[in-house]
């Protein structure tokens, strides 16, 4: 039988300390979230990115490169491969020559946090996970409900009264043990780890298990395929805990460790926040290696409303070590270039996703991104999750009978 991963054990990104990957583990000792590493000179003998291209459109393409043993746990949905398209119209609207959407509003629940649920799930129902607990400001919870209801797994969810309807129902209809708080996604998370202190539950919050990421990360590894196997020259991303982010640039070390493509040649990442919450932006900006709890945090792009990151160290030093940088979009800003790439692309992006859009046409007007480079957006869930964002105004309603060319506007 082939070998269906090539993972080796984790790793403490901040003392190096190692864990064993075949027992459940949540954080280091030392507080910080754990990475997968991988036997990547087998990885080179056993595979190459040609075969990997002739294999089915999902992220388990990439199975070598992920932490799940037997192929018989892998739970689902046939996530992953989305869309990459060069959008023209927006492009010239910004005077970028190259102007490019990954849409992950196309994949099952509607959000990325898909493959974060589909990889993370996985792994834990491998690990005989029986329970796991989660707090979420909406498609986290919602994604993990959703699989782990096909995996038998009970999952509890505690999200903010105020966090997408949509969302609440997703974790509902799929069976989760769904709870409300009157607070933030920190209040939650706050409830949660009281659960996983009392009643040993797995700990699924962002970063406290090791496979999201490692999920989430095939974002890097379809962008670079789908390059034809080079980096672009900017990719932007809508960070609120920032898993993504620390996943791209993680697939792009292995890329580059395994010689798929040229060593020493970074994208440049864009993390992208909203101005009502950018505690990212703020540490960037004065040259930290951590950030500050964000005080009184809101924005609509509800995904990104985190005020303080587990992982903002690792997200910190992405940007640093790709040239990258850190900006804050108002909310104005980020409904303005949704209704722009509706209109001009017909892509309905979520609010988040949006965000990178405002954020690449500032950063052109700036001179931080030149016209003839290549650009990212990363559009993270499907805009028809969150109506509410969208406001009608002065719709004409006819009688039967009424006639267009006389009804008024
Ligand atoms: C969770 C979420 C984000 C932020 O993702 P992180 O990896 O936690 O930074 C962005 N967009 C949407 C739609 C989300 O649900
Ligand atoms: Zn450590």
């Amino acid at each position: 039988m082939t070998q269906f991963s090539f993972i080796s054990h984790l790793e403490c990104p901040k003392c190096n300390k190692t864990y064993d990957e075949k027992q459940i583990q949540q954080l280091c000792e030392c507080g910080s979230p754990l990475l997968v590493r991988y036997n990547l000179e087998d990885v080179k003998k056993h595979v190459t990115p040609e075969e990997i291209q002739r294999r089915s459109a999902s992220l388990w393409r990439y199975h070598e490169l992920l932490p799940v043993h037997n192929e018989k746990d892998v739970v689902t949905l046939g996530e992953g491969l989305t869309p990459l398209e060069k959008l023209d119209k927006l492009g010239s609207t910004y005077e970028l020559d190259n102007l490019y959407i990954k849409d992950e509003g196309i994949i099952p629940t509607g959000s990325f946090k898909t493959r974060g649920a589909s990889v993370g799930i996985s792994k834990a129902k491998e690990l005989g996970v029986k329970q796991l607990a989660m707090p979420t400001n909406g498609n986290a919870g919602a994604a993990w409900a959703l699989y782990a209801a096909k995996a038998n797994i009970k999952a509890t969810i505690v999200m903010p009264l105020d966090a997408p309807q949509i969302t609440r129902k997703e974790v509902h209809i799929a069976g989760g043990d769904l709870h409300l708080i009157n607070g933030l996604i920190s209040d939650a998370g706050k409830v949660v780890a009281q659960l996983v202190q009392d009643a040993g539950v797995y700990d699924a919050s962002t970063l406290k298990e090791p496979y999201r990421i490692e999920g989430k990360k095939t974002m890097g590894y379809e962008i670079v395929e789908q390059f034809g196997w080079k980096v672009p020259d900017v990719i932007l991303y809508p960070t609120g805990g920032g898993v993504g982010i620390i996943g791209i640039y993680k697939a792009i070390l292995e890329m580059q460790a395994l010689g798929w493509i040229e060593k020493d040649k970074f994208p440049r990442l864009v993390a992208v926040q909203a101005e009502g919450c950018a505690p990212i932006v703020d540490a960037w900006k004065k040259g930290e290696k951590e950030s500050k709890f964000f005080e009184d945090s809101t924005t609509c792009a509800f995904g990104i409303n985190v005020p303080k990151a587990l992982g903002d160290f690792l997200v910190l030093d992405s940007l640093y070590k790709t040239e990258g940088c850190a900006i804050a979009i108002s909310e104005q800003e980020l409904l303005a270039a949704q209704k722009e790439v509706a209109s001009l692309e017909g892509n309905f992006v979520c609010p988040e996703g949006a965000a990178t859009f405002a954020a690449a046409k500032k950063l052109r007007e700036q001179g931080w991104i030149k016209q003839e480079e290549h650009v990212v957006c990363l559009n993270t869930g499907a805009g028809i999750k969150y109506p509410e964002t969208v406001e009608i105004e002065g719709v004409n309603t006819l009688q039967p009978g009424d006639s267009l060319l006389t009804s008024k506007r």
